[in-house]
């Protein structure tokens, strides 16, 4: 099995939308991705902005962006802007249908006017804590509340003086009229409007009275002309509640609900509660910070776009709650940049070689190979001269069984550059540790091949000494040292080794032009990029993405649903 995917997936969604373009239904789709501004963007995210975007696109519609800023308490404009960023930067477009749920609430205040005047709304004086005893269980029938019988004249009245603010916050609320003994809790004169002075990130404080979510949304969706309005299943048991809205008031069409499958990932947190935790409580630099699963940390770390497009049309979309294990999103990142990410050399943990054999002061531009899999990245100049460095693990004395790499009087190649072979060690007087590796060269061997044809068991990477540019490289793990966090308390889930910092790297000079936003294969480490908040000229931070293993193999009998 492959993390290759068919470029048009088909799925129950789009069989809805099929039939529906079929049968006359909808001349054209239109969906909406409905972000509440209250956090960044994270990766289940990206599997919703992936479906509707996705749809409109591949059926020639159109998808919305939509704030859904009903809770004034707890929306900001830096999660507006970033919301756009980061789905511009997943690769999709809303051309000018960006809305704001807040831009209806004269609208949707209509709406909920319109519904008093029908007589299935009224204003109801009882206490949240009133209204939650009233409501009865799952196996009791709800009481109705003493004020459902209000005339309409009255209600019209109170709903007024409630905007304008004549009555204290909490003390009233409208609540639709729907049925005190429905199975369905969320029919039981569910509530409509709160009184609740915040200010508002858009509208100031021109309101004292917010509309719920469930009765913002399904008028939004009809106000825009949405054709279906995709959501997770928690919302399942809403759905009853939002047709209702739409078949009792004056909604100019009538959208269709459908639900999915929220993405869930191992050994790491979905929830925007629970990331704001994180940032709040200093557990991580921010909402950019490489562990996370934002898409903005997840960029950071060195994501492609690309690979999660793909990792979310593999995923796809279904009715179960599943849990998808984290190597799946690594192996599409991981074959996105292996197809394309540029192949370069950089030592973590330098070693010393001197090439006792090489003229003091030479330097030589050698051909090195910008991606194997890629012909058309051609090739790019590696310096090379006396002095090197070679990753210290690449060197063992005594070498152990299986160990194919440096160790006294053994040969190995320089990746494009020459057989060395090690002759003496230097070593610390004090520790004992290995400081320097006298080697010799055999300059027959330019390119990395030998005419004689002697083999050797080994390709290092290497950078030359005189040349090289220091950099800190930051290696990142997973956030959760566990698949699902099992403690109560999600922190003590931490994997307390997420973050290694390594200071006093090596990076081949090419590397000093990488791009922000650039991946690139350090060879035979793992994928790095430049960290686009840290990395200065002469300052560089590298972020490793991923390592280079692929445990593919061990997935597909893993992934459990
Ligand atoms: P969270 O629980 O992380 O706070 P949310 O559902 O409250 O998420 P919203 O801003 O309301 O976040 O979500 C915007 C859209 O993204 C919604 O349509 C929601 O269903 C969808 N979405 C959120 N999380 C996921 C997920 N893990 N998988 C798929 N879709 C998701
Ligand atoms: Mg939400």
């Amino acid at each position: 099995m492959s993390t290759q995917t068919s470029p048009v997936p088909t799925d129950f969604i789009r069989d809805i939308v099929d039939e529906d373009l079929r049968s006359g239904k909808h001349r054209a789709i239109v969906t909406r991705f409905p972000p509440e501004p209250n956090g960044y963007l994270h990766i289940g995210h990206a599997k919703s902005i992936c479906l509707n975007f996705g749809i409109a696109r591949q059926y020639g519609g159109i998808c919305h962006l939509r704030f859904d800023d009903t809770n004034p308490s707890t929306e900001e404009v830096e999660y507006v802007e970033s919301i756009q960023d980061d789905v511009r930067w997943l690769g999709f477009d809303w051309k000018d249908k960006r809305f704001y749920a807040s831009d209806y609430f004269e609208k949707i205040h209509g709406y909920a006017v319109e519904l008093i005047r029908r007589g299935k709304a009224y204003v109801c004086d009882l206490s949240t804590e009133e209204m939650r005893r009233s409501r009865g269980t799952f196996t009791e029938p709800g009481q109705p509340s003493p004020f459902r019988d209000r005339g309409v004249e009255e209600n019209l009245d109170l709903f007024e003086r409630m905007r304008k603010g004549e009555f204290p916050d909490g003390s009233r609320t409208l609540r639709a009229k729907i049925d005190m003994a429905s199975p369905n809790m969320n029919l039981r004169d569910p509530v409509l409007y709160r009184i609740k002075r915040a200010t508002h990130h858009r509208t100031g404080d021109k309101w004292c009275l917010y509309p719920m979510y469930d009765f913002a949304h399904p008028i939004s969706d009809a106000l825009e002309g949405i054709t279906h309005s995709i959501c997770t299943l928690e919302f399942e048991d809403h759905r009853p509640l939002y047709d209702w809205t739409l078949e009792n008031g004056p909604a100019p069409c009538r959208p269709r609900q459908i639900e999915f499958a929220r993405l869930n990932l191992t050994f790491t947190l979905m929830s925007k509660r629970k990331l704001l935790d994180l940032v709040e409580k200093n557990l991580v630099t921010g909402w950019d910070d490489p562990r996370l699963p934002t898409l903005r940390g997840m960029r950071r770390r060195g994501f492609t776009p690309e690979a999660l497009r793909a990792f979310a049309s593999h995923v796809g979309v279904t009715k179960f709650n599943s849990l998808t294990e984290m190597e799946l999103l690594e192996n599409f990142l991981r074959d996105d940049l292996n197809k394309r990410a540029p192949r370069r050399m950089a030592v973590l943990k330098p070693l010393k070689v001197v090439l006792e054999n090489y003229p003091e002061g030479k330097v030589e531009e050698l051909d090195a190979v910008n991606n194997p899999e890629d012909p058309s990245a051609g090739t790019r100049k590696v310096p090379f001269s006396r002095e090197l460095f070679i990753e210290a693990d690449d060197f063992r004395d005594p070498p152990p069984p299986k160990f194919f790499r440096l160790s006294p009087g053994r040969e190995v190649r320089l990746r494009c550059a020459y057989f060395i072979k090690c002759e003496r060690v230097v070593r610390d007087p004090k520790t004992g540790e290995p400081v320097e590796l006298r080697c010799t060269y055999d300059p027959a061997t330019r390119g990395g091949n030998a005419p004689d044809g002697r083999k050797v068991k080994a390709t290092l990477h290497w950078v030359s000494a005189q040349t090289c540019v220091p950099a800190e490289v930051r290696l990142y793990d997973r956030l959760l040292s566990t698949p699902e966090p099992t403690e109560e308390d999600f922190t003590k889930s931490l994997n307390p080794r997420s973050l290694e910092v390594l200071q006093g790297c090596r990076l081949e000079p090419a590397l000093t032009e990488l791009p922000v936003g650039t991946t690139c294969q350090f060879e035979r480490l793992g994928y790095f990029c430049p960290d686009s908040v840290d990395s200065k000229p002469g300052a560089l931070v590298f972020n490793r993405a991923l390592t280079l293993k692929d445990s593919w193999a061990k997935i597909e009998s893993k992934t459990k649903a």
